[in-house]
């Protein structure tokens, strides 16, 4: 087993024995594991095997992403953190010069992430409705990047509503779209298409990315405000 870099700064490429790769991050917490993922140590560092089945960036890594604006040093607001399966990977790139701001309104799901945070202080969990980006105002700052996976009928919306507030000019805004949570009567590619045309009336969309096989009708948009 090796360990290489990926092109985007802070991911790595694990190559396996048998000559097959995994997507991985440098484990910013030594020794503490998040979801159960799978670890390995290459030449005194830890690394934490990241799992496309269980992120849906992971998945848009591996599916051939080719804008990618979280680097090591980044602010990111991150909109539906969950319990932090993908944010502990960003907060791996991010490093301890960058921080996630991480808003979540599940109080039974944000409680799950209090413990990895109590380590990993690169994450400030918030309890939050990212419909109402007014109600954390005082503790998040202008980001670099607003990463968003809530699976919400208003998504694009919502991704506007934070931007305005938070992202600084040129930043960029990921997006993660499950098109049956915004319409299941319509055609996925008729879904994303609409989703396009809201995200531009305020963005540069930059790159549409189908998560498929990892995640049936999901689409991961890239954009930035100009
Ligand atoms: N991004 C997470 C990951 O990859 O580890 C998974 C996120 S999960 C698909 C969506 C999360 O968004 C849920 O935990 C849900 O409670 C949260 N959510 C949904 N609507 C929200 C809202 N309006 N404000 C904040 N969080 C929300």
């Amino acid at each position: 087993m090796k360990v290489k870099k990926h092109r985007f700064p802070g991911v790595y490429i694990v190559v396996e024995d048998d000559g097959s790769e995994r997507i991985a991050t440098k484990n910013l917490v030594p020794g503490q594991r998040v979801y159960g993922e799978r670890t390995v140590k290459f030449e005194g560092d830890e690394y934490r095997i990241w799992n496309p089945n269980r992120s849906k960036l992971g998945a848009a890594i591996l599916n051939g992403l080719e804008n990618f604006p979280i680097k090591p040093g980044s602010t990111v607001l991150y909109l539906g953190i969950a319990s932090g399966t993908t944010a502990s990977h960003v907060s791996d790139i991010v490093g301890w010069e960058g921080k996630i701001f991480g808003v979540e309104f599940s109080p039974r799901v944000l409680r799950e992430l209090v413990p990895i945070v109590e380590e990993r202080r690169n994450i400030v969990p918030i309890l939050g409705d990212a419909t109402r980006p007014e109600g954390y105002r005082a503790l998040v700052p202008k980001v670099d990047v607003i990463f968003e996976d809530v699976a919400q009928p208003t998504q694009a919306k919502i991704l506007i509503d934070n931007a305005r507030v938070y992202l600084k000019s040129g930043g960029y805004g990921m997006i993660s779209v499950k098109s049956r949570s915004i319409d299941v009567t319509k055609e996925p590619e008729q879904v994303f298409k609409e989703v396009e045309k809201e995200l531009s009336e305020y963005f540069e969309v930059v790159e549409r990315l189908s998560l498929e096989p990892y995640e049936k009708d999901h689409a991961l948009f890239v954009v930035r405000k100009p």
